[in-house]
């Protein structure tokens, strides 16, 4: 690759300063994905954005799509653009992608151009106390980025634009290279694997040798059976309804699964564990999971709730009080903890790919979220290549 140079590929003040190289020449204009009413998406042109201090200019090559964006695009929460819903603000949601860096804002040297890079979603304020503790999941300036409220807060498909388009800033802080031997489309799963890292670490503080039972087969839940197993917890066993999904999560290192429609799944987690469990990650969310979780967790042992119940759930507090149970909520991948996550998918600690079912392109998004949201073909993750189609690892044209 040739030495980069500074040149202003476009005449706008917002690109002085910026290092861009002939290599990676960068258009003007990029397509993207843009999320008018509730569910309506448009692909649409935009300009190009330009990188700022300690940020680089990433040219997206794959995006995994996430159930949180299905309820950013029916609900507007939990994005957040200009204080309100999302909706018709020309706002690209999308979170969960990697690609090439095109650009490097002033200053950048932590990256070159032509760096494959996976990223995490929250670059925080930086300013505020959970920031400063780590903790930029829970940044107490979320979505104070604009005008007088500018704290300059940054969660990519969430308070700024994403990545269903063909570019995307980033601050250097939720860069992470990816190797030369990993796929555009594991890499993706490295943020999902990063979420699930942070919940058994940094929340749960997990140990090598407790027990941990995950519940709830999702992407999450997989990959923190993944996680879990690659920690050293002991045994790891997952609670499931699909038979196709718990079969996955043997493959990525559970000691046993339990048949969430056919088994007592409390006595029988009492039946491996002895005593209960030391750490319950519930990544189901309903009344019926967060009771099975409190039952299950051994006195003084933790719960993280990791999905996101949209009605009041009600629950056996008391069994929770009287045993010294401590409950963790949990908002993203806080602490990079995706750098950890992606040491182990490197290392090739455990098989991610095993959760990737299809791969759609960029103009098919629509059909790719339908697949995501109606678990169509027994979807579990569904990612967006910007390439050809039949570079792909897996793809629907099986
Ligand atoms: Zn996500
Ligand atoms: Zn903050």
């Amino acid at each position: 690759m040739k030495k980069p140079s500074k040149i202003t590929n476009t005449p706008t003040p917002d690109w002085q300063g910026v290092t861009t190289s002939q290599d990676m020449p960068i258009p003007g204009e990029m397509r993207a994905w843009v999320l008018g009413d509730p569910e309506q998406l448009a692909l649409t042109t935009k300009p190009v954005p330009a990188p700022g201090k300690a940020e680089a200019l990433v040219r997206i090559d794959a995006v995994a799509i996430c159930a949180t964006d299905l309820e950013i695009l029916k609900y507007g929460t939990p994005a957040l653009i200009e204080g309100g819903a999302p909706f018709n603000k020309s706002f690209t949601p999308g979170h969960e992608y990697m690609g090439t860096i095109a650009a490097l804002g002033p200053g950048v040297d932590e990256f070159a151009i032509g760096d494959r890079v996976t990223v995490e979603i929250h670059a925080g304020c930086g300013q505020c106390k959970r920031c400063r503790m780590g903790m930029y999941t829970s940044c107490h300036n979320y979505g104070l980025n604009y005008g007088d409220h500018d704290k300059g807060h940054r969660a990519n498909g969430f308070t700024t634009n994403g990545g269903f388009a063909e570019y995307a800033i980033n601050n250097i802080n939720t860069m992470i290279k990816v190797p030369d031997t990993m796929t555009d489309e594991e890499a993706t799963l490295v943020v999902t694997a990063g979420t699930s890292m942070y919940g058994l670490t940094e929340l749960g503080g997990l140990v090598a040798g407790e027990s941990v039972v995950i519940i709830g087969p999702g992407p999450i839940g997989l990959l923190a059976v993944a996680v879990a197993k690659a920690l050293g917890a002991s045994p790891v066993v997952l609670v499931g309804t699909r038979e196709n999904r718990n079969a996955i999560g043997l493959k990525l290192g559970a000691d046993h699964t339990i048949d969430a429609r056919n088994e007592d799944v409390v006595a029988r987690v009492m039946e491996l564990t002895g005593k209960g469990a030391d750490y319950v990650v519930d990544c189901a969310g309903t009344e019926t999971t967060v009771n099975q979780a409190v039952h299950m967790t051994n006195r003084g042992g933790r719960i993280c709730l990791a999905a996101f119940p949209k009605q009041a759930v009600s629950f056996d507090l008391g069994a929770l009080a009287v045993n010294n149970i401590y409950l963790y909520g949990i908002r993203g991948e806080g602490r990079s903890a995706t750098h950890r996550a992606m040491a182990f998918m490197a290392d090739k600690r455990f098989d991610a790919r095993l959760v990737h079912t299809h791969t759609f392109p960029m103009d098919d998004l629509p059909t790719a979220l339908r697949y995501a949201r109606d678990r169509v073909d027994d979807a579990i993750k569904v990612v967006v290549s910007m390439r050809n189609i039949s570079d792909s690892a897996k793809s629907t044209a099986k």
